[in-house]
C-alpha cells in the first residue's frame, strides 16, 4: 500500500482541507494512486514543528538518540526494502536493475549508518592555543560545532530515494531537524520514509517532517522562512538560482546540487574499443542522472572509429519496461520532460549535428514517456546540445586535438559537476583531472561514489558538499568561546 499522508510533527496528516493529487507511473501513464497535496499552510505547521523540536527536545545534543535513531530507521527501511523497491520503480521510473545498486541498496547499505558512526568521531571541539590578545590576561579557546538548526530538505524525482537518504543521514547526525520536500514527481517513496519515522524509529515527534505538494512553489516557504536556518536543495540550476535569491532575505545559508554537463574524455592512449563499447551507459536512468557524462571527447584523429564504436553501444542498448531486469533506461519522468528532451534533440539537428542512432520516440513503445537512446556525432561544443543539460538519454560526440584542447573543451562550460577520463596511463589521467575544473572524476572506469566521498559541483553545478566529513560539517554551525586561563602557579 502506498503511504498517502504527510508526516508533520509527528502525526501522520492529510493535507490542509484534504487535498490530494494523483501520482503517475510515467512508464505506463497509469495513476499509481492519490497523495497529500500539502499546502503552504501545511509546510509553515511542518516549519514549526521543526523549529520546536530543535528549540525545546535534546535531539540537538543527544548522540545516543541520533544514533539509535538513525540505525532504526535504517532498519524499518530494511524491513519494507522490496515494497520500496517496487514504488521506486512504479513512481520514478527507475530501472529495476538500477534499484539494486545506486537508486535503492547502494545508499541504503551506508548512507545512513556511516552519518550513525561519524556522531561520535567527528571534531566537535577543537582546542586553540591558549593567548594572550589584549594584554587583558590568557584566554583558553575552543572553537565548538554545533547543528545549525531546522534544514529544509528539497529533493528532485530522479534519485529520490538516494538523494534523500544521503540528506537525512548527515542533517540528523549532526543534530539538526528537518523538513523535506520531495519533487511532486515521486511523492510516495518519502511518506512511506515519513510513516517508518513516525511508527519504527525513537526519533522525537518534529524532528523529521515530510510535506508533500503537486505545486513546486509550496516549497517557497522554507526558503523565506526565519525559522528556517537552512536550504539544502538538489535539483535544476534554474530552481537553486530562485532559492538562493529567496533564502537572501533571512540570510540563510543555501547548499545547492544541482546540474551537470560532465565530459567523458577518453585520451589518445585509451583502448578506444574497451572503453566505448560502454558509451551508452550514459542513456542510464532515461539520462536522467546529473553527474552522467553527456559530452564525449574523443581524438580527433580517430573520431570516426569513435563514432561507429559508439553507434555499436548505443545499437545494442536495452531500453523499455523498467520493471524488466535487462533493461538500463526506462522512461522519461513526465511528458513534459520527455517533449524538452525531444525540443532540445530538434535543437541538435538544426545547429547542424549529426543524428547517428535514435532521434526521437520509439514507435515499439507508444505508452509512456519514452525517448530512444539518442546519438549525436559533429557536435560543437558551442552547440546548445552541447551546452545546456538535456537530461535525457543524448550523447554528444565532440573531437579535441591535444591534452590541453581536450581540458579546455571539457572546462568551456557554465557547469562543473562530474566527469571521466580514460587512458593508458592513470599518472596520465590524473595530470589532465588536476586540470579539471569539477566536484568529482572517475578515472579509468573507478567509482568515486560513497557516504565517505565528498560530492558537489564547481561553478554553476552548486555550492557545498554532500557526503563525507565535508557533508557533515556542512549542517554545523561554529561558534569560538574564551575563558580565562586558569593561573599557572
Ligand atoms: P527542480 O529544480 O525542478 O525541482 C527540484 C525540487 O525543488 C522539487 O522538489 C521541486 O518541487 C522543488 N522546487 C521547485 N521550485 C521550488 C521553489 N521555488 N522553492 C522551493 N522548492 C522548489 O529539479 P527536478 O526537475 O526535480 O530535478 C532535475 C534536476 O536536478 C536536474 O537539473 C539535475 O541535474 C538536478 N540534480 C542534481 C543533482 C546533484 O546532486 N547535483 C542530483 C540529482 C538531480
Amino acid at each position: 500500500m502506498n503511504e498517502t499522508r504527510m508526516l508533520i510533527g509527528g502525526q501522520l496528516v492529510d493535507a490542509e482541507g484534504g487535498a490530494s493529487f494523483d501520482n503517475v507511473n510515467p512508464a505506463t501513464e497509469e495513476v499509481i494512486g492519490p497523495v497529500a497535496d500539502g499546502t503552504r499552510a501545511d509546510m509553515a505547521r511542518a516549519v514549526g514543528a521543526a523549529r520546536e523540536a530543535f528549540d525545546t527536545t535534546g535531539w540537538a545534543r543527544d548522540h545516543e538518540a541520533r544514533k539509535s535513531g538513525l540505525l532504526q530507521l535504517q532498519a524499518a527501511i530494511e524491513a519494507e526494502q522490496e515494497e520500496l523497491r517496487a514504488e521506486l520503480v512504479a513512481e520514478a521510473g527507475a530501472p529495476l536493475l538500477l534499484t539494486y545498486g545506486p537508486q535503492l541498496d547502494a545508499p541504503l547499505r551506508e548512507a545512513l549508518t556511516w552519518p550513525a558512526e561519524m556522531i561520535d568521531a567527528f571534531p566537535w571541539r577543537r582546542a586553540l592555543p591558549v593567548k594572550n590578545a589584549f594584554g587583558t590576561g590568557d584566554a583558553e579557546r575552543e572553537v565548538w560545532k554545533e547543528p545549525i538548526g531546522v534544514v529544509a530538505v528539497i529533493v528532485p524525482w530522479n534519485f529520490p530515494m538516494e538523494i534523500l537518504l544521503n540528506k537525512l543521514g548527515p542533517v540528523l547526525a549532526m543534530g539538526n531537524t528537518c523538513v523535506v520536500k520531495p519533487a511532486p514527481d515521486t511523492p510516495h517513496t518519502a511518506a512511506r520514509l515519513g510513516r517508518l519515522v513516525a511508527e519504527h524509529t525513537d526519533i522525537p515527534p518534529g524532528v523529521v517532517n515530510i510535506v508533500t505538494a503537486q505545486d513546486h512553489e509550496v516549497g517557497e516557504v522554507l526558503s523565506t522562512s526565519p525559522a528556517v536556518d537552512m536550504v539544502a536543495f538538489t535539483g535544476s540550476t534554474a530552481t537553486g538560482r530562485r532559492i538562493m535569491a529567496a533564502a537572501a532575505a533571512t540570510v540563510k545559508p543555501v547548499f545547492l546540487e544541482l546540474g551537470g554537463k560532465s565530459a567523458n574524455i577518453v585520451l589518445d592512449d585509451a583502448d578506444l574499443e574497451a572503453t566505448l563499447a560502454g558509451a551508452a551507459g550514459c542513456c542510464m536512468h532515461g539520462g536522467q542522472g546529473c553527474a552522467i557524462s553527456t559530452r564525449l571527447l574523443v581524438p580527433r584523429s580517430r573520431y570516426e572509429d569513435a563514432v561507429e564504436l559508439a553507434r555499436a553501444s548505443f545499437e545494442n542498448w536495452a531500453y523499455g519496461d523498467p520493471t524488466d531486469p535487462s533493461v538500463l533506461q526506462g522512461p522519461q519522468i513526465s511528458a513534459r520532460q520527455r517533449d524538452r528532451v525531444l525540443g532540445y534533440i530538434d535543437q541538435g539537428r538544426a545547429e547542424g549535428a549529426r543524428v547517428v542512432v535514435g532521434g526521437g520516440r520509439p514507435d515499439h513503445l507508444p505508452r509512456g514517456y519514452y525517448v530512444e537512446p539518442t546519438l549525436f556525432a559533429d557536435v560543437d561544443n558551442t552547440m546548445t546540445i552541447a551546452r545546456e543539460e538535456i537530461f535525457g538519454p543524448v550523447l554528444c560526440i565532440i573531437g579535441y586535438e591535444d591534452d590541453d584542447d581536450a581540458v579546455r573543451i571539457a572546462n568551456d562550460s557554465s557547469y562543473g559537476l562530474s566527469g571521466t577520463i580514460t587512458s593508458g596511463d592513470v599518472e596520465r589521467a590524473k595530470d589532465v583531472a588536476r586540470k579539471i575544473r569539477t566536484g568529482t572524476l572517475g578515472l579509468n572506469g573507478a567509482i568515486w561514489y560513497g557516504p565517505d566521498a565528498p560530492f558537489g559541483g564547481y561553478k554553476g553545478s552548486g555550492i557545498g558538499r554532500q557526503c563525507g566529513i565535508e557533508g557533515l560539517e556542512i549542517f554545523t554551525e561554529t561558534k569560538t568561546v574564551g575563558w580565562p586561563a586558569a593561573p599557572t602557579t
